[in-house]
């Protein structure tokens, strides 16, 4: 039997509340990966110019590559000189170490991600990110039940279990969900089917803001339904790449140029229409 957790009495992080207001609305915020200064830009151009708040999130891998000192920075200036309201996370970790190297560095908010393992696992771990994050005041997203990672089969059948969702979140204190109802990271290879229902019943059981990864790809009327329905933060990474890429290459193939800022601006831009079109489907009434 798995004792609810006690969490002390203390203000929750800005994001939490954000989320659950959000939520409350029927209203979701984007969260969007970045990988270097040209997808940050992007980003950011699009949220100021629909004046909307924006989550800035970054893997280990990304961590890796642009260092964890400049990544941070380079998203707190960002912020900051486009004027918006935005908060920096980690997405998808696997390392406690690394969580807490993230939060000492200033993240708003992480995700631990522990849905591989068994229940009681995941419960154990997420429930140690917690209590850490606490003493920074940071948001804490968790991950129950499959959704597929890049090259894994989504053929598996995973759903997020609503009990389980609920004891899970009694027993972790988590405040933000990731749930599988149908979506998959990367690409699909047909259009997926998101279960309304099922969101609908997980959010009833679990009361806290729930979370949509695999964003890209999902047709605007399915994400509607699912905001409406408790998704309150939705994530967007692989139709980011791939723009920015296919755009990149587009203008390589045509010209020679070698001023890099000549060659990225066109790609900053494809970016940042897509972060605009994502934003304004997600701010549909
Ligand atoms: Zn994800």
């Amino acid at each position: 039997m798995l004792m609810p957790v006690q969490l002390p009495d203390v203000h929750p992080a800005d994001l939490t509340e954000k989320l659950s207001s959000f939520q409350k609305k029927g209203k979701a915020i984007l969260a969007t990966n970045f990988y270097n200064y040209e997808t940050l830009r992007g980003i950011l151009q699009a949220a100021a110019v629909l004046e909307q708040p924006i989550i800035l999130q970054l893997t280990k891998s990304s961590l890796d590559y642009m260092g964890l000192a400049s990544a941070v920075k380079m998203a707190r200036a960002g912020l900051q000189s486009f004027n918006i309201k935005g908060w920096l996370h980690l997405d998808h970790c696997y390392s406690y170490s690394l969580i807490q190297q993230c939060l000492d560095a200033g993240f708003d908010s992480v995700m631990i991600d522990a849905s591989e393992r068994p229940l009681e696992d995941n419960i154990r771990i997420t429930r140690k990110v917690v209590d850490l994050a606490l003493q920074y005041n940071a948001n804490v997203e968790a991950e129950l039940g499959y959704v597929a990672k890049l090259g894994q089969s989504t053929d598996q059948v995973g759903f997020t279990d609503p009990e389980e969702a609920r004891q899970f979140v009694e027993a972790t204190g988590v405040h933000a969900l990731a749930v599988a109802i149908g979506s998959a990271h990367g690409f699909y290879k047909q259009e997926p089917r998101l279960d309304i229902e099922l969101l609908a019943t997980i959010r009833e059981k679990t009361g806290i803001p729930l979370v949509l990864h695999g964003g890209s790809g999902i047709p605007a009327a399915a994400l509607q339904q699912a905001i409406k329905n408790g998704i309150s933060k939705i994530n967007l990474a692989t139709e980011i790449k791939n723009i920015f890429i296919q755009t990149l290459q587009a203008c390589l193939t045509e010209n020679e140029e070698i001023d890099l800022r000549v060659v990225f601006p066109p790609a900053i831009n494809a970016v940042s229409d897509l972060v605009k079109e994502k934003l304004a489907i997600i701010n549909q009434p």
